[in-house]
């Protein structure tokens, strides 16, 4: 499968491209797509480049009715003239975890990365060079057999998207609120949530526009047995530094374990900073931003990067009021600057590459 050649069906009529300064997220596609089918007689087969366009299926495929979907998302970079994917077999191996958890096929991720740097490579001119900006690539992986039967599927389709996207900060990191969601939860353990899989993303939306209705940007997830413990924000994963030293909810089962997050992890360690995986009670955290031990709070992700947080909100559900913790007087911290200019000089080859994690694809143009 390694050595498998990816047909290139190309398009004869390129889009006209958006200017890069009214990008916004997943809202514009590039000229191609990448596509390999499933199927139980001859496994992974017919790897191709062709025009990005619909896709026909028939109303009754398995993923539409019951889910059996699971995604990744991560960006080419242009860094001064050479094209660069950050970690992207961190990305694939995840995709097998989530693979195995929905009962769908593994990918060879040494096939699917070449495949992947073959296809950004055909749409290289679509990677934007604005400071912030990135081709933001979806791979997709879902059941596409016909039929109303509930088991595994017997025909997959696997998918990479390609998005250019505007920069998500202009103008300096803005903290941002967050809801303390703990009525409804994402995640059970024993569930899905270490898959990056499609219902995930359906159950949150109503923790997400709660979030919204109380003035944030997005909700804080607790845990699904106590709804005390914190688990994660929703496409992003979550950091306290507290009385110096460093925290993020250990990984158990019903939180993504984000390519960010382990990357973060691994800066902070190289940095000799104290970094715990532990679990995290919200009325502590709570607590602990009202008398100034909370002294930072970020959020991490592939769109988010790192993005402070400034104010931690949850209701009263007795008496209906909001009360809100405000960390580091609702300003960026300075621990949060720092990571977030490390982590993106990293990403745009500006800083030494200790841990190979940058992926070289091609020249630029
Ligand atoms: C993708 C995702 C993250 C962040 O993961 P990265 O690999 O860092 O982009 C965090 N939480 C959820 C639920 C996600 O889907």
């Amino acid at each position: 499968m390694t050595n498998a050649k990816v047909r290139l069906e190309l398009t004869s009529t390129p889009k006209t491209k958006v200017p890069e300064d009214k990008l916004g997220f997943g809202q514009v596609f590039t000229d191609h797509m990448f596509v390999m089918d499933w199927d139980e007689e001859k496994g992974w087969h017919d790897a191709r480049v062709v025009p990005h366009g619909s896709l026909l299926l028939d109303p009754s495929f398995g993923a539409l009715h019951y889910g059996q979907s699971i995604f990744e998302g991560l960006k080419a970079y242009n860094n001064g003239g050479k094209v660069y994917l950050f970690r992207p077999n961190k990305n694939f191996e995840r995709l097998n975890n989530s693979a195995d958890r929905m009962s769908l096929p593994r990918l060879d991720e040494e096939f699917a990365l070449e495949a992947l740097k073959e296809f950004v490579k055909v749409d290289r001119s679509w990677v934007p060079t604005t400071e912030g900006t990135s081709l933001y690539l979806r791979p997709l992986m879902f059941n596409s057999e016909v039929g109303l039967g509930v088991h595994p599927a017997k025909k997959v389709t696997y998918l990479v998207l390609a998005s250019p996207s505007g920069a998500y900060f202009t103008g300096g990191l803005k903290p941002i609120r967050l809801y303390v969601e703990d009525e409804y939860v994402r995640a059970a353990v024993g569930g899905v949530g270490f898959a990056k899989t499609a219902g995930n993303y359906a159950a949150s939306l109503k923790g997400q526009l709660k979030a919204e209705e109380f003035g944030c940007q997005q909700c804080l997830w607790l845990d699904a047995k106590e709804h005390r413990y914190v688990e994660e924000g929703g496409a992003m994963n979550v950091f306290f530094k507290v009385n110096g030293e460093f925290y993020t909810p250990a990984l158990t089962g019903s939180i993504l374990p984000g390519v960010t997050r382990d990357s973060m992890l691994q800066l902070l360690r190289d940095r000799g900073e104290k970094v715990h995986e532990a679990r995290l009670d919200v009325n502590e955290l709570f607590e602990q931003a009202k008398n100034g031990q909370l002294e930072e709070m970020f959020c991490v992700g592939t769109a988010a990067v790192v993005t402070p947080v400034g104010t931690l909100v949850r209701q009263n559900h007795q008496t209906g009021e909001l009360e809100e913790a405000v960390i580091n007087g609702g300003q960026t911290g300075k621990y949060t600057q720092d990571l977030y200019s490390e982590l993106v000089n990293l990403q745009l080859g500006k800083t030494e590459d200790k841990h190979g994690w940058l992926v070289e694809v091609c020249d630029a143009e």
